[in-house]
């Protein structure tokens, strides 16, 4: 298990893969002479664990121009990479929000204090027309009367207008906000849902703990040699491929698959019994191992990709760990068992 890329950034590995992790990461800390604080291990450690794809393209080219990784480096690099740019964009969208709200304000206050204005001057017009009997005065605050109130009509017109671009500014800063919200849930390789909602989902069913659902956790058979042999871009696809399949069941469904973390992905199958589930996770493990995978440009297959599959069912009182442990272990009856093949626990 491994990070999935997600914001804030979630860490699945167990205990002795964190420790290897640790152990390499140190060497690359103290060669570039960098203090050991969370920014800079957060940066090395993905590094070294090797699932944050952009991140390592990104240090590995500076490492080939030879280029020192500094602690300046690292910060860009853990808020580009780790953080996926969200302090950034969130920054701009507050401002861009506050820029609004501030231009709203003040265009409102200028439309009261013409107002203001014009019932003071309507006041003292009121005074001066019940004073006077000379029709060429009357005629003339009459016509200061028509000039007032044509400007106060250009100040609610000016507002309107104002009004209508900060409607747009808004709707664009909304769908901004959608985006940033939409990105912090999905994994930006496959575009499922990542790990973090996948969490969250579980927990609030678990709380409900009214419907039947089926976990099912999918890993891919052997995927160190599918890169080792094949190079990470063309990994990069299998996964993709494989997170269309998963994606292919749950249309039309409730169902929710997400990027487990690494090369495993996860189907919660909603208001689904194991049987079913199993009928429908068994389909995707023959679609996958039945695929022919292709490499790029040419019609050279990679062979087999296979995956092993394990299942569990909501039992009254699972929590999330629960049952994520048991179709852990499941999964793992798959993977001894030979691979490719789909286990119930
Ligand atoms: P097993 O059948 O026991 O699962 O063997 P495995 O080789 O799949 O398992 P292992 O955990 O040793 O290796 C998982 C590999 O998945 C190593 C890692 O580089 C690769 N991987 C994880 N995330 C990504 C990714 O985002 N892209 C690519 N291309 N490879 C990834
Ligand atoms: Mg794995
Ligand atoms: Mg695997």
């Amino acid at each position: 298990m491994s990070t999935s890329s997600s914001f804030p950034p979630v860490y699945t590995e167990p205990f002795h893969q964190a420790s290897e992790n640790l152990r390499r990461a140190l060497p690359f800390i103290n060669q570039h002479q960098t203090p050991v604080n969370p920014v800079n291990y957060a940066v090395w450690y993905e590094y070294v664990s090797g699932t944050n794809q952009a991140l390592k393209k990104a240090i590995d080219s500076r490492l080939q121009q030879k280029q020192k990784i500094t602690a300046e480096i690292t910060q860009q690099l853990y808020e580009k990479y780790v953080l996926m740019g969200m302090p950034e964009r969130l920054e701009a969208t507050n401002n861009g929000l506050r820029l609004v709200v501030d231009n709203t304000m003040n265009q409102i206050n200028k439309v009261e204090l013409a107002a203001d204005d014009f019932s003071e001057d309507l006041a003292v017009q009121q005074t001066r027309l019940e004073q006077s009997e000379d029709i060429s005065v009357i005629k003339g605050v009459l016509s200061e009367i028509l000039e007032n109130t044509r400007r106060l009509g250009q100040s609610g017109n000016e507002l309107k207008q104002e009004l209508a671009e900060t409607t747009q500014e808004i709707l664009k800063l909304r769908s901004e906000l959608e985006a940033v919200k939409q990105e912090a849930i999905t994994d930006g390789l496959t575009g499922l849902l990542n790990r973090r909602y996948l969490n969250k989902e579980l927990a609030e069913l678990c709380h409900q703990g009214k419907n039947v659902f089926t976990l099912a956790l999918f890993d891919l058979d052997n995927f160190k040699q599918v890169n080792d042999r094949f190079g990470h871009l063309l990994g990069d696809r299998v996964l993709q491929f494989f997170a269309s399949l998963l994606k292919k069941h749950c249309e039309n469904q409730q169902h929710i698959a997400a990027r487990f973390g690494g090369e495993e992905m996860a189907l919660i199958f909603i208001d689904t019994p194991s049987n079913i589930a199993m009928q429908i996770a068994d389909t995707i493990r023959q679609q996958l191992a039945g695929s022919n995978l292709k490499k790029k440009d040419s019609t050279e297959t990679i062979g087999a990709v296979t995956v092993s599959v394990g299942l569990s069912q909501y039992q009254p009182g699972d929590t999330t760990l629960n049952i994520i442990e048991r179709a852990d272990v499941a999964l793992y009856e798959s993977k001894a068992a030979g691979r490719n093949c789909i286990t119930l626990r």
